[in-house]
């Protein structure tokens, strides 16, 4: 099976990763029906298979599952909040229960002591029939108060145990939302993103704008000095990109070497300025091989930016962005290309390889 994934991968020409790796088993053992068929298409249509290209079809794959993934963590979430409550309560009972029943012992137990005292003086007599029931209920009373605290210590111990297993949810949804290799907000996370900051824009009368930016050449540095340096590369483009992030401006990793940002409350010319001086300032930089100690040439990006109320929805906006970042690629690279409503709009979909 490794020798028919290594020709797979060969054949197509396909860098040899995780993702790509995951690829080739699941084609080559019919594990994924769907990706199958689409492979097979695109390989008798005589179609390159990108990683690009197969990153989208994942992509699409999962958003189905991720969706119901996310609905089970919600209904877990949900069950956790009402057991949380439940067990609040039952604390709360099972503490001021245990309170009341302690201070009726006491009563109890007073009550009790003079006749006990009483039996005692006159010569040691055995108590009456009812100041031994008494002794009994107080003996009954105690037990139940000791049962009842341990219940009390029990509810708490659970709730510090909801409370955690209410945390590793927390810690599972915030993973599931963040890219692994930059730390960045990945995709799906973008997209919760953008339908947040849209409604809140139009809701303030606040501008939005959206950019899709892409490493240049990136296939050169993976080819020239290995994919791991490739990788580091793609952090510090990733980390250079999230300086210009606040609470208005969020960059999120969109997959492979392609990253989105959203920049609220600026005008589109502002937007442009911001993410132009990133660039910029990325394009200063002479970043070296640390391992070899061979520098990698100047690392750029190109983008594509629009402004989302120019568009009739955000999703025609994006799709205008990656418009304009494509002729950013043609007219040279290394540029930020604002998104025309017209021509970017309507004309047709754009294959990105040039
Ligand atoms: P262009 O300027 O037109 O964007 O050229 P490019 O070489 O950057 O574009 P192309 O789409 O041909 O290549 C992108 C490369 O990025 C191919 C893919 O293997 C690589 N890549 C995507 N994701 C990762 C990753 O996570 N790590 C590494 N090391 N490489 C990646
Ligand atoms: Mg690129
Ligand atoms: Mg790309």
């Amino acid at each position: 099976m490794l020798g028919d994934v290594t020709d797979f991968l060969l054949a197509h020409d396909l860098d040899i990763n995780v993702f790509t790796l995951a690829i080739a088993h699941d084609y080559l053992t019919g594990t994924d029906g769907r990706m199958m068929r689409l492979i097979d298409h695109r390989i008798q249509a005589r179609d390159p298979l990108t990683a690009e290209w197969l990153e989208k079809i994942s992509a699409e794959a999962g958003s189905d599952e991720r969706e119901v993934l996310n609905r089970i963590m919600s209904r877990l979430e949900s069950n956790i909040d009402a057991f949380d409550r439940t067990s609040s309560a039952a604390k709360t009972a099972a503490s001021d229960y245990s309170e009341a029943l302690t201070a009726h012992v006491g009563d109890l137990g007073r009550a009790v002591a003079p006749a006990l005292n009483h039996a005692d003086h006159a010569g040691h007599e055995r108590p009456g029939t009812n100041t031994q029931m008494m002794q009994e209920l107080v003996t009954l009373a105690r037990a139940m108060v000791e049962r009842t605290t341990m219940l009390e210590q029990d509810m708490a111990r659970s709730m510090l145990e909801t409370r955690a297993l209410r945390r590793s949810l927390e810690q599972a949804r915030r993973s599931a939302e963040e890219d692994h290799l930059t730390g960045l907000p990945n995709r799906r996370a973008f997209e919760h993103r953008l339908t947040a900051e849209f409604t809140a824009a139009r809701e303030a009368g606040e501008q939005l704008a959206v950019a899709f930016c892409d490493i240049d050449n990136f296939k050169r540095i993976n080819d020239e000095h290995g994919h791991e340096a490739g990788d580091r590369v793609l952090k510090s483009v990733a980390s250079s990109l999230a300086h210009i992030s606040d609470d208005r401006c969020h960059v999120a990793r969109h997959g492979g070497e392609e990253f989105v940002v959203l920049l609220r409350g600026r005008s589109l010319h502002q937007a442009w300025e911001l993410l132009d001086d990133s660039r910029a300032a990325m394009a200063e930089r002479r970043m070296v091989n640390r391992a070899t100690d061979t520098p990698y040439g100047k690392v750029t990006f190109s983008g594509g930016i629009a402004d989302v109320f120019a568009f009739p929805d955000p999703r025609s906006a994006l799709r205008a962005a990656d418009r304009a970042l494509y002729r950013a690629k043609s007219e040279g690279r290394n540029r930020i290309i604002v998104a025309n409503p017209v021509s970017d709009l309507t004309a047709r979909p754009l294959s990105r390889k040039s």
